[in-house]
């Protein structure tokens, strides 16, 4: 049967969600129902607030972007509205696409027009008259719906050439991306926008100083944005006051795996590890692990499930918040032979620019293959030192974070033990990633 599915979250002292608030309640094809659910009051708020003092608020919420890397918006925001060279650009990276992460679907499929609100107070605050929102092609529900929801926004005066009558240009343009995971790294992402092939660049200068055609860029997450908007409404301090220090606000989280709900959750950062997994129904059988962070985090045993989910946190014990990916092993999985298809992933997926990742993911994958098959070249002990040498040339020489992080899970899987023995039972299972 169909596996149950989820969304809903776990909140301090029961305050309501925030991200998920309209999913699964507002009409997402009626710019009347989003008007009537509250929307289009943060672009109001921004509006009546000025940019400088809309900055100020972000940087009181010390919200970070949620696409991965953490940065803090404030900061970001200000670099661009600050920068003297014009004009300015706005993206949004909504090229979901790191195995085991569907938030962002869920919060454009159910929720579109947040979307549009939202980067047009992005557009607003840093000065851009344009907005890209780069979409992950393999999402067609969640095109026609954004297509709508711009089309509707530009009817009703809410983009265009003086948005709600207050004096400032803004219009988004709908790119929708080949299938390819690297343009979801952001510079190569503004590649594929100018029309290039998605290689990244390299960094510094960053986007925020030379991005799209060479001007200054705002690149945000979709998630980020989203939570911009619950700033405007409650107030950036208020923000801060859920979780605490880098950690601040809600997070959704995508678990899949031997879970009771596979969904989205959304709960506080803070929440632990253990929390979470009963807000999703639970563990399927018999726990032998949580891979967090998605491919480039790292692995979880029961004595650690009580980490708090936060930046440092998690850090702590190894693996990373990332993209809020929670893939959940029970003892009958592969492990193996997941992993080996986490690294055929990176393989397909490398652009191929730079030698350590591009000859790195192969021979990772053929190694992983052959522990798989149980025929190691050698012995199982020098598969794993093979592994372990490479993952380090791969994180210290790759151009970009595709290599670097291709051999995360990995590497944390060795330091575990969890490769030390063929993990196919009879029954073994490779859960979907
Ligand atoms: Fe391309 Fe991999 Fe090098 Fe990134 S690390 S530039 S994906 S080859």
């Amino acid at each position: 049967s169909a596996p149950q599915t989820g969304h809903g979250g776990h909140l301090p002292d029961g305050a309501p969600l925030r991200l998920l608030r309209r999913v699964g309640v507002v009409d997402p094809e009626s710019l009347d129902d989003y008007r009537a659910h509250g929307g289009y009051a943060a672009l109001r708020r921004a509006v009546d607030l000025g940019p400088t003092r809309v900055i100020t608020e972000l940087e009181d919420s010390s919200l970070t972007g949620r696409g991965g890397a953490a940065f803090p918006t404030g900061v970001k925001w200000k670099g661009v509205a600050g920068a003297p060279e014009r004009p300015h650009y706005l993206v949004c990276n909504a090229d979901e696409s790191e195995p085991g992460t569907f938030k962002d679907r869920v919060l454009m499929e159910g929720d579109p027009f947040a979307l549009v609100e939202a980067m047009t107070i992005a557009g607003y605050v840093t000065g851009a008259r344009t907005g890209y929102l780069y979409l992950r092609g393999e999402y067609p529900l969640v095109t026609r719906r954004l297509e709508n929801a711009i089309a509707a926004a530009r009817a009703r005066g809410f983009l265009g050439e003086d948005v709600m009558g207050e004096g400032f240009g803004f219009d988004i343009e709908l790119r929708r991306g080949a299938g390819a995971y690297i343009c979801g790294e952001e510079t190569a992402l503004l590649e594929s926008i100018e029309g290039f092939r998605g290689e990244p660049r390299n960094k510094p200068p960053f986007p925020s100083v030379a991005g799209l055609f060479g001007k200054p860029t705002a690149i945000n997450n979709v998630e980020t944005l989203y939570n911009v908007l619950g700033i405007l409404d409650i107030g950036g301090q208020a923000f801060a006051e859920i979780g605490g220090g880098r950690s601040t606000g809600t997070k959704l989280f995508c678990l899949s795996g031997a879970v009771g709900r596979p969904g989205v959750y959304e709960v506080g950062f803070g929440t632990t590890l253990r929390e979470l997994l009963d807000v999703a129904g639970g563990v399927r059988g018999e726990l032998r692990t949580v891979l967090l962070g998605g491919a480039a985090g790292g692995f979880v045993m029961e004595e650690n499930l009580d980490v708090p989910l936060t930046l440092e946190g998690t850090r702590d014990i190894g693996a990373t918040v990332g993209s809020g990916v929670v893939l959940v092993f029970d003892t009958d999985a592969d492990l193996t032979g997941t992993l080996r298809r986490i690294a055929a992933f990176f393989r397909d997926e490398s652009c191929g620019q730079c030698v350590p990742c591009r000859v790195g993911t192969v021979r990772q994958e053929e190694a992983l293959a052959r522990l798989e098959r149980d025929t190691p070249i050698g012995s199982r002990e020098t598969e794993i030192a093979l592994l372990d040498d490479l993952a380090r040339v791969m994180r210290d020489a790759s151009i970009c974070g595709l290599g670097q992080t291709a051999p995360a899970a990995v590497t944390s899987a060795l330091q575990l033990g969890l490769l030390d023995r063929p993990s196919r039972s009879p029954n073994g299972k490779v859960p979907s990633v």
